[in-house]
């Protein structure tokens, strides 16, 4: 199998392009499909500030380390969530990443630990606030990443989420018809109000095994394991069978989620009517001032329980 580009050894093949890539090809397929995505989605230019979501996982890091290559401005932050030697091998894998490859583009790694703020890990608090672990987490994520992204004064928050997250996740939202989901699951989403960040994901044009095969090949350390609470997740189903479909039928996934993509820009300025949306329910939380539909925000809600419960 000879690369499709320069003709020398491939060493990857991506049948839903049909074509094969040497590393050095294939490492500028990557950045193309990233630079494509950012200019027909206007997510950034060289000036603005990003901050990446990294996890320790192979799509995040990759999405750093590709931003920073690329000569975008980008730190980011990790939320280490005290769920036993996952959170400890992935925050060790994040430390060296940005130690040994950010540190030389001039990037910084700002961290923020649950146990310290909370007095416990995602599994204790999911339990005292009587609530799924994931959630909780969501809950965590979504909120640390807004009030960092807003204090360091960051254009923009970008994640790692890939084609086949993205696609799993519509396949989710299609089978039960959650309209509000479809309505938000776009590629770049605007900070509807003052107090929530714009959000992006670059990586929505690069698979799953396209992105661990960057991550090998440039050497980046990742953690392999998935977060222990994914078990039996709904969405490892709908990946599962998008694989089913994508070896079947090559480029299944891409057509899903791009003709999806078209026809919502087609549709209707869905991101207008989601900022007005916003617009009417939100307000400023009493305690932090971030935007909440109601008085106290449910980040602050769930932090005092977790006081309440240590004290
Ligand atoms: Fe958080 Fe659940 Fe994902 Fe683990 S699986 S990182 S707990 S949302
Ligand atoms: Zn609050």
């Amino acid at each position: 199998m000879n690369c499709t580009k320069c003709k020398t050894k491939a060493v990857i093949d991506l049948p839903r392009h049909n074509a094969a890539f040497c590393k050095i090809c294939f490492n500028g397929y990557i950045h193309d499909q990233v630079a494509k995505a950012v200019k027909s989605d206007r997510m950034f230019g060289k000036d603005d500030r990003i901050l990446v979501a990294v996890s320790g996982g192979k799509d995040s890091l990759a999405l750093w380390d590709i931003l920073l290559k690329m000569g975008y401005k980008a730190d980011a932050l990790y939320v280490n969530l005290g769920i036993g030697s996952y959170s400890e091998e992935s925050h060790r894998k994040v430390v060296t990443f940005a130690e040994t490859v950010a540190a030389v583009h001039g990037a910084k790694l700002h961290v923020h630990t649950v146990q310290e703020e909370a007095g416990a890990g995602i599994k204790e608090l999911a339990q005292i606030i009587h609530r799924p672990a994931c959630s909780t987490c969501g809950t965590i994520k979504r909120y640390q990443f807004n009030r960092v992204a807003l204090e360091g004064e960051y254009d923009v928050m970008a994640t790692g989420h890939n084609l086949d997250d993205e696609a799993a996740r519509l396949l989710g939202n299609v089978l039960h018809w959650q309209d509000e989901y479809l309505d938000k699951q776009s590629p770049n989403l605007p900070a509807s109000v003052e107090g929530f960040a714009r959000k992006v994901k670059p990586l929505y044009r690069l698979a799953e095994r396209e992105l661990a095969a960057y991550s090998v090949l440039n050497r980046i350390d990742y953690i392999v394991e998935e977060c222990p609470m994914a078990k039996g997740a709904r969405t490892i189903l709908y990946k599962e069978v998008l694989n089913r479909l994508e070896t079947e039928s090559p480029g299944t996934k891409q057509t899903f989620y791009w003709k999806f993509l078209e026809r919502q820009k087609q549709a209707a300025p869905a991101a207008a009517s989601m900022a007005e949306k916003d617009q009417a329910m939100l307000h400023p939380c009493s305690v932090c001032r971030q935007p909440t539909t109601a008085e106290i925000c449910s980040y602050c809600k769930m932090m005092a329980r977790a006081k309440t419960h240590a004290s």
